[in-house]
C-alpha cells in the first residue's frame, strides 16, 4: 500500500482534466493529500495544439504543459506518472496499479479520457497508419514526413481536418478520405460542410467523399490504400481520424453504470458517491438539451474538474454550463457554442466567401447553436441567447447591417 497522508483524492489519468481538478481541489480548501496517476509519461499537457501549433513545429513540447512542474511540487501532488491503473477495488477503496502495487483512495476521480477508434481494415496495423490522440503519436507521424512526402487522412472530422491544414502548409501532399457524403458530417450542417470542403480545395488539399478504404498494402517504395472502387493509392504516412472510444472500461469492470461514458450526476458522481468521471470520459444529463451527452473538448474537461472539486469540498454546485468548441483550420477560426442536433432552420449571417460569416441554428424558433466563423461577436452573443433560450427575428438575424446590439435589449 502507498504510504500518501489519508484522506487522498486520487485522480486517474494526467489530464487536462486533472490538471483543472487540482488547482480546484487547493483553491476551495482540500488540505489532504492529492495523487495523479497516468499512463502517459509527462505531465499534464494540451492536446488541441497537436493537431495546430504543435503539429506544425510552431511551439516546443515544454510550451504545452497545463501546469508547470513546480504547480504539482507546489500543490503537494503524490505524482505517480507512466503508470496504469488496472482496476478499482470499491471493497476497500483501493486502486490496483500496474505491478501490482495498491493506491488508497477516500475520493476518486476518473479523468480517463478517450482513445483513438482503430480502422477494421486489413494492413491497419502498418508502420506507417497512425492514431492521433498523445505527442509522441504527432511526433511518430513527423518523422514520417517531410515536403513533397504524401500523407493519407482517413476521416474528415476536426482532427482530420485540422491535421490537412496543418501538414498542407508544410508542403506535404494530402489527400482525404471520407465515408460520408460531406465532411464534418457529423457535428455541423452541410451549409458549413460545404464552406470546409471549398476551404480545403482551395488550400491544395484533394478530399474524396463517400470514399470507402478496402486496405492498405506494404509496397517496394513505400504504402498504397486500395479503395473500394479498386484505386490504388499511393503514400507515405497515413493518420486515421474516425472518433474515439471512452476509456470506460476501469469504471464498468467496478460495476459503475456506463453508457457511452461513466454516467454521472449533476455533480459529476458516478453511481458511487465516493467515485467522480470528470473530461471526455463522463456522460452527463445536460440540463439546458435534457438529455445526456458525452463531450469531447476543453471546455467541458475544465468545468467539470471545477465541479468535481466543489463537491469533495463540499460545496454543492451543479454542473450546468453550454457546451462549445473550436477548431482552427488555415486563417479560420471556428468557434461553436450549443449542439445543434434538432434543428430544424439554419439563418446565416455574412458571408462564407469572404471566410467570416455564422450559421445560427433554430429548433421551432428558438436558438438552440451557432457556428461562428471568424465572428467572435456572433459566437459571444449565441452563448448567452442559447442560454436564455431566445427566439430572434430571422430577418434581422441573417442581415448584417442590422447590429447584434438589437438581440441584446
Ligand atoms: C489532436 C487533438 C486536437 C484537439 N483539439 C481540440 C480543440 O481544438 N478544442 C477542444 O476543446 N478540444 C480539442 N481536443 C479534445 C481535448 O484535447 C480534450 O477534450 C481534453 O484534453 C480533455 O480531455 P480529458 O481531460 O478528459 O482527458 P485526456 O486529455 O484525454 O487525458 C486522459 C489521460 O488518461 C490516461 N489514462 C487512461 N486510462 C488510464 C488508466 N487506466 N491509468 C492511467 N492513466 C490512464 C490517458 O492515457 C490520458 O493521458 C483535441 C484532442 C486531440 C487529440
Amino acid at each position: 500500500m502507498n504510504s500518501v497522508a489519508s484522506p487522498t483524492v486520487v485522480i486517474v489519468g494526467a489530464s487536462h482534466a486533472a490538471a483543472e481538478a487540482i488547482a480546484s481541489l487547493r483553491k476551495f480548501g482540500w488540505l489532504g493529500g492529492i495523487t495523479l496517476i497516468g499512463d502517459e509519461p509527462g505531465l499534464p499537457y494540451h492536446r488541441p495544439p497537436l493537431s495546430k501549433s504543435y503539429y506544425k513545429g510552431e511551439v516546443v513540447a515544454e510550451k504545452l504543459l497545463i501546469r508547470p512542474a513546480s504547480f504539482y511540487q507546489k500543490n503537494d501532488v503524490c505524482l505517480m506518472l507512466g503508470r496504469r491503473v488496472e482496476a478499482i477495488n470499491r471493497d476497500t477503496n483501493t486502486l490496483s496499479l500496474d505491478g501490482g502495487e495498491q493506491v488508497a483512495y477516500q475520493y476518486l476521480i476518473l479523468a480517463t479520457g478517450t482513445r483513438a477508434r482503430k480502422l477494421p481494415i486489413s494492413g491497419a496495423d502498418l508502420p506507417s497508419i497512425n492514431y492521433l490522440r498523445t505527442k509522441q503519436d504527432v511526433d511518430g507521424i513527423q518523422s514520417q514526413l517531410k515536403a513533397g512526402s504524401k500523407l493519407l487522412i482517413v476521416g474528415a472530422g476536426y482532427i482530420g481536418l485540422e491535421v490537412a491544414a496543418s501538414a498542407v502548409k508544410q508542403g506535404v501532399d494530402v489527400i482525404v478520405f471520407e465515408a460520408m457524403d460531406r465532411v464534418l458530417a457529423r457535428v455541423t450542417s452541410p451549409q458549413v460542410s460545404e464552406f470546409y470542403q471549398r476551404l480545403h480545395k482551395e488550400e491544395g488539399v484533394d478530399i474524396r467523399l463517400n470514399a470507402a478504404l478496402q486496405k492498405f498494402e506494404q509496397t517496394g517504395h513505400g504504402f498504397q490504400a486500395i479503395t473500394a472502387d479498386g484505386e490504388l493509392i499511393p503514400f507515405d504516412a497515413a493518420i486515421v481520424g474516425i472518433g474515439v472510444i471512452p476509456n470506460s472500461e476501469l469504471a464498468e469492470d467496478a460495476g459503475l453504470a456506463c453508457d457511452n461514458g461513466i454516467l454521472v450526476n449533476g455533480f459529476t458522481q458516478t453511481d458511487d458517491q465516493a467515485i467522480f468521471a470528470i473530461g471526455d470520459c463522463s456522460n452527463h444529463h445536460n440540463i439546458l438539451y435534457n438529455r445526456r451527452i458525452r463531450l469531447e473538448s476543453v471546455p467541458n474537461a475544465v468545468d467539470q474538474a471545477k465541479v468535481a472539486a466543489a463537491k469533495i469540498c463540499g460545496k454543492g454546485v451543479v454542473y450546468d454550463q453550454l457546451p462549445w468548441f473550436w477548431s482552427d483550420q488555415y486563417d479560420v477560426k471556428l468557434q461553436t457554442a450549443g449542439l445543434l442536433q434538432g434543428y430544424d432552420q439554419v439563418v446565416t449571417r455574412g458571408d462564407a466567401k469572404s471566410r467570416k460569416f455564422a450559421a445560427f441554428y433554430l429548433q421551432q424558433g428558438v436558438l438552440i447553436a451557432v457556428d461562428a466563423l471568424n465572428s467572435p461577436a456572433e459566437f459571444m452573443l449565441s452563448k448567452k441567447l442559447i442560454q436564455q433560450k431566445f427566439s430572434p427575428d430571422a430577418a434581422k438575424l441573417a442581415d448584417p447591417d442590422v447590429s447584434l446590439k438589437v438581440f441584446m435589449s
